[in-house]
């Protein structure tokens, strides 16, 4: 049989997409060097690991590039705050991130999320199973056995269905498999859509935007629990405060926060960056 021209037209179609498809895949996300992998060696060891000099709150690193302010203060001047106010508290007990949130880091979350190059959560998955638990640790956070459950923040359900994916729930994912703990995806949710937080200047917009956003839905499945919360970045924690709170509020016992990524403090505008991968073709 012969095809006609709109079949005819399918095929090649087929045939470009997946030839296309098969050169991404054969591509470094970031540098679009050869590579076999989604982000190639070279870019991911460009990613800076956090080890030191970062607030035992907030998991931030306390000072800014190139400072030679070596406060007297144990934690930043954001958590010292937050100390003295409790209007303002952090309602988890500690927030630890893995990487710098800066350059290539930056990029992958930025390129996954925007561009949805999927490929690349599995390396960031990856990453962060081999190389959190021992952070936590090294952090002096309870041991992972302590833990009841992994928590990712969850996205609300249009952002959901437009993204297709919720980035925190497969780092959550990996993570867990690698602690040997449970996942609950559903437990908490998001019930209300909010702007994106990076699209809000101040800390107060950002917290007055989720404020009220998310709710437990079977508070005894969380009773008393150990929840490690988990999500991509930690940029003021306007977010993962309002997670732990609804938490802590529907009956839990403790949460820790854990992040793949947090940027210098001050450097508070991931938006910046999500424009320029925007604008590359
Ligand atoms: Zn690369
Ligand atoms: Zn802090």
């Amino acid at each position: 049989m012969i095809p006609n021209t709109r079949q005819l037209a399918e095929t090649v179609a087929a045939s470009l997409n997946a030839l296309f498809g098969l050169a991404l895949n054969s591509l470094c996300a970031l540098c679009g060097k050869r590579s076999s992998a989604a982000i190639c060696p070279g870019c991911v060891s460009t990613f800076e690991r956090l080890e030191s000099a970062c607030c035992p709150k907030c998991g931030r690193p306390k000072f800014a590039p190139g400072s030679s302010d070596h406060a007297r203060t144990i934690y930043c001047g954001e958590c010292e705050e937050r100390r003295i106010d409790r209007r303002k508290r952090w309602y988890f007990d500690r927030a630890v991130s893995l990487f710098l949130y800066e350059g290539r880091m930056r990029e992958a979350i930025l390129t996954l999320k925007y561009r949805r190059r999927f490929r690349i959560a599995d390396v960031l998955g990856a990453l962060f199973a081999q190389y959190f638990p021992h952070r936590l640790i090294c952090e002096s956070v309870e041991a992972s056995s302590e833990f009841n459950v992994v928590i990712p923040v969850p996205l609300h359900i249009s952002r959901l269905m437009e993204r297709e994916f919720n980035q925190a729930a497969i780092l959550a994912r990996y993570v867990a498999e690698a602690m040997s703990l449970r996942v609950s995806y559903e437990v908490l949710e998001r019930t209300r859509a909010t702007a994106p937080q990076w699209t809000l200047t101040s800390i107060q917009q950002k917290i007055e935007n989720v404020k009220g956003a998310f709710k437990v839905r079977r508070p005894k499945a969380i009773k008393d629990a150990k929840i490690l919360l988990i999500d991509d970045i930690f940029t003021r924690g306007a977010t993962a405060n309002e997670c732990a709170k609804t938490l802590m509020k529907a009956g839990a016992g403790s949460v820790v926060v854990g992040a793949l990524s947090t940027p210098h403090l001050g450097h508070d505008t991931p938006g910046a960056a999500y424009e320029s991968v925007e604008q590359r073709p």
